[in-house]
């Protein structure tokens, strides 16, 4: 059994079968999360016979780190091999007071947005909640904060917020994304703000009712359209769930989270969906559920036959938002380089549905 996955409820449920007191499981979580031990050996106020013990029936293992890539601006490109035939991406963003690390919760996507080159990947399968923590584990440790003293949250913190922004649709692997997202906010893990983990969803209504009622962290919503028979176009799930059923479900998941905010993610297409009368028709929507707009200027990948709105536009499609009174964000284009930026996180997925790939795989090394 890899420990790793195991939230603070499974990992005191395996001692108690193994006859382990709850306080032993918390402290073997810390060795693991905050202190990055990968060996059981290393967790020197263990008893030795608990130690055997555990060595004996489990192990602790990430993905394995198959590239390595920073761009000029800092942003750092992990790819991650996750099984024979599949690698994932987790790409860390430096700001300045923040750090922001991106993970991948699924070996490509089902959903086929339009604008995504994950999505025109197909699927494989999901990530276990191992190799989702496993992207944050990996990324503490190249930052060298698993080797300062005390580890992580000792006043080391490269790692200050968590997205869950990579490959993949998170509310359709919730049984994994729950546990790590977790592990994230646990102080005995990553003791993250629940503010600070940000699950991202194209809008699976039913995961973000079980995920407001198991683990509220925050809600960012990939809308990128006004209307349905847009959003019917640029996000296919959006022909399930529509806009009227997915702000109710927004609106719900609040209820949990009583002093957030929906984040809405919007990609800018140039003469797709970044007209003043498509951000009109977005005020509508704001006046109906408690949100904020980031911006994403779109990233163009080949095949996609779309292009990203200019910068001008841009700005003008926010001042319209704004001036309606909301708070819009455009976010800054990062990694370029390492094809780091939004949409852009290929990996290298054995696709087992029928789609056609269209996106070359790719792949940085140090
Ligand atoms: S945008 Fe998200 S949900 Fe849509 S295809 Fe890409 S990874 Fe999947």
């Amino acid at each position: 059994m890899n420990l790793l996955g195991l939230d603070a409820q499974g990992m005191e449920r395996l001692f108690a079968i193994i006859g382990e007191k709850p306080f032993r499981a918390r402290q073997v979580l810390k060795w693991i999360h905050r202190r990055g031990a990968a060996d059981f050996g290393a967790m020197t106020d263990i008893a030795k016979d608990l130690r055997a013990k555990l060595a004996a029936v489990a192990t602790i293992e990430p993905p394995v780190v198959i590239g390595d890539g920073t761009a000029a601006d800092g942003t750092r490109k992990w790819l991650l091999k996750v099984d024979g035939a599949n690698a994932v991406e987790a790409v860390f963003i430096p700001e300045d007071g923040r750090g922001t690390l991106c993970v991948s919760s699924q070996a490509g996507c089902t959903l086929d947005c339009e604008f995504c080159s994950t999505g025109k990947q197909g699927f494989n399968r999901n990530l276990t909640a191992a190799e989702i923590i496993g992207q944050l584990w990996l990324a503490n440790r190249a930052l060298g904060v698993h080797g300062q003293p005390g580890g992580v949250g000792a006043g080391n913190r490269a790692i200050s917020n968590v997205v869950f922004m990579g490959m993949g649709e998170p509310m359709l692997n919730l049984d994994a994304v729950i546990p790590a997202a977790r592990l994230m906010i646990d102080e005995n893990g990553y003791g993250l703000s629940r503010r600070r983990v940000t699950v991202s969803t194209s809008g699976v209504v039913p995961g973000m009712d079980r995920l407001a009622a198991e683990c509220p962290v925050a809600l960012a919503v990939s809308l990128h359209a006004p209307d349905d028979a847009l959003r019917d176009r640029l996000v296919p799930i959006n022909r399930k769930y529509p806009i009227r059923a997915l702000l109710a479900a927004c609106n719900r998941y609040l209820e949990h989270a009583p002093r957030d905010f929906i984040t809405f993610e919007y990609v800018m297409l140039d003469g797709v969906n970044d007209s003043d009368a498509q951000a009109q028709a977005l005020l509508g929507i704001a006046a109906r559920v408690r949100c904020k707009f980031n911006l994403i200027p779109f990233n163009p990948f080949p095949g996609s036959g779309l292009k990203r709105s200019g910068a001008e536009r841009i700005r003008r499609f926010a001042e319209v938002l704004q001036r309606g009174g909301l708070t819009a964000t455009t976010r800054k284009t990062r990694g370029d380089g390492i094809d780091a930026a939004c949409g852009q996180l290929a990996g290298d997925v054995a696709d087992r549905t029928r789609r056609t790939r269209t996106v070359p795989i790719t792949e940085v090394r140090a």
